[in-house]
C-alpha cells in the first residue's frame, strides 16, 4: 500500500455533497490516522472500502461540530450496523477538553448506543505540544482561534502540516515553516492572507482546503508567484490523494 494524504472533506458546516466537512487522512505503512471526522465524512471512508477495523486513531483538531460531528455516525455505525460491526479498540486524540466534551456526546443517548461492551474507546487528551499515534511521534500544535491544533508529521525527511481551523497568524507562519506539504484551512484566509502566507512560508504544495467559497486555482498561484512564491497552490477537492 502506498504511503499518502487523503483529502475526505474539503467542505465546512455549508451543506454540499462534493465537500463533505473537514477531515484529513493519513496512511503510513504502519499507521492509518484520521484527522478530524466532520459531516459526510463516514461515507467517504465508505466510498474508499474502509471498515470499521480499517480505523483505530481519530485526531481532534478542536470540538467544532464541522470537524467532529459524524464521530456520532461513525460510533453508532460500529455499535449497531448489521453489516460492519465494529470489534477492536478506537483510540481518539484531542486538545485538553477531549475526555469532557466526549463524555458528553457518548452519554447523550444513553449508553449502549455509541459503544459496545465487547470493545472500548479510549481518550487520549494531549496537554503538551506533541502527541504519540501508534508509535509515531506528531506535532500538535495550538492554532489560535478555537482552541484548535494543528498535526504536523515528518516522514522519509518531508515534513506534513494539516491546520484544522486556523486564521492568518504568526503562529500559523511558523507552524508552516520547513513544511512539504501543508493541508490549510483556507476559508477563514481571504484570497490576500492566502497570498500571503504562501510567500512568507514556501511551502513548495499549499492544498486549500475547509472551503467556504471556491477557488480559483491558476489565478491564485500566478498572484502568489508575482509575490516571489516558488510553490504551487492546490484547490483541494475530496478524495484528491498525495503520495508521500
Ligand atoms: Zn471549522
Amino acid at each position: 500500500m502506498p504511503e499518502r494524504i487523503v483529502l475526505l472533506g474539503t467542505g465546512t458546516c455549508q451543506l454540499q455533497t462534493h465537500r463533505m466537512a473537514s477531515s484529513v487522512m493519513v496512511e503510513l505503512d504502519d499507521l492509518r490516522l484520521i484527522y478530524d471526522l466532520g459531516r459526510g465524512v463516514t461515507l467517504r471512508l465508505v466510498e474508499l472500502g474502509l471498515r470499521q477495523a480499517d480505523v483505530e486513531h481519530i485526531v481532534l483538531s478542536h470540538f467544532h461540530p464541522d470537524h467532529l460531528s459524524d464521530l456520532v455516525a461513525f460510533l453508532q455505525a460500529g455499535a449497531w450496523s448489521q453489516i460492519d460491526p465494529r470489534q477492536h479498540d478506537l483510540h481518539i486524540y484531542g486538545p485538553i477538553g477531549l475526555e469532557v466534551q466526549l463524555m458528553r456526546i457518548l452519554g447523550l443517548f444513553g449508553p449502549d448506543v455509541l459503544v459496545r461492551e465487547h470493545y472500548r474507546i479510549h481518550l487520549h487528551e494531549v496537554r503538551g505540544d506533541s502527541l504519540t499515534v501508534g508509535g509515531h511521534e506528531l506535532g500538535f500544535v495550538d492554532l489560535p482561534p478555537a482552541d484548535n491544533r494543528g498535526l504536523k508529521l515528518t516522514r522519509h525527511g518531508h515534513t506534513y502540516a494539516f491546520t484544522g481551523d486556523s486564521h492568518y497568524h504568526e503562529q500559523e507562519v511558523e507552524f508552516l515553516r520547513d513544511v512539504d506539504l501543508a493541508v490549510i484551512d483556507a476559508g477563514h484566509l481571504s484570497d490576500e492572507e492566502i497570498l500571503e502566507l504562501a510567500a512568507r512560508t514556501q511551502v513548495p504544495r499549499m492544498v486549500c482546503s475547509h472551503l467556504y467559497r471556491e477557488l480559483d486555482e491558476e489565478e491564485l498561484t500566478e498572484r502568489a508567484s508575482r509575490m516571489g512564491y516558488s510553490g504551487r497552490l492546490i484547490v483541494g477537492e475530496d478524495l484528491m490523494t498525495f503520495e508521500l
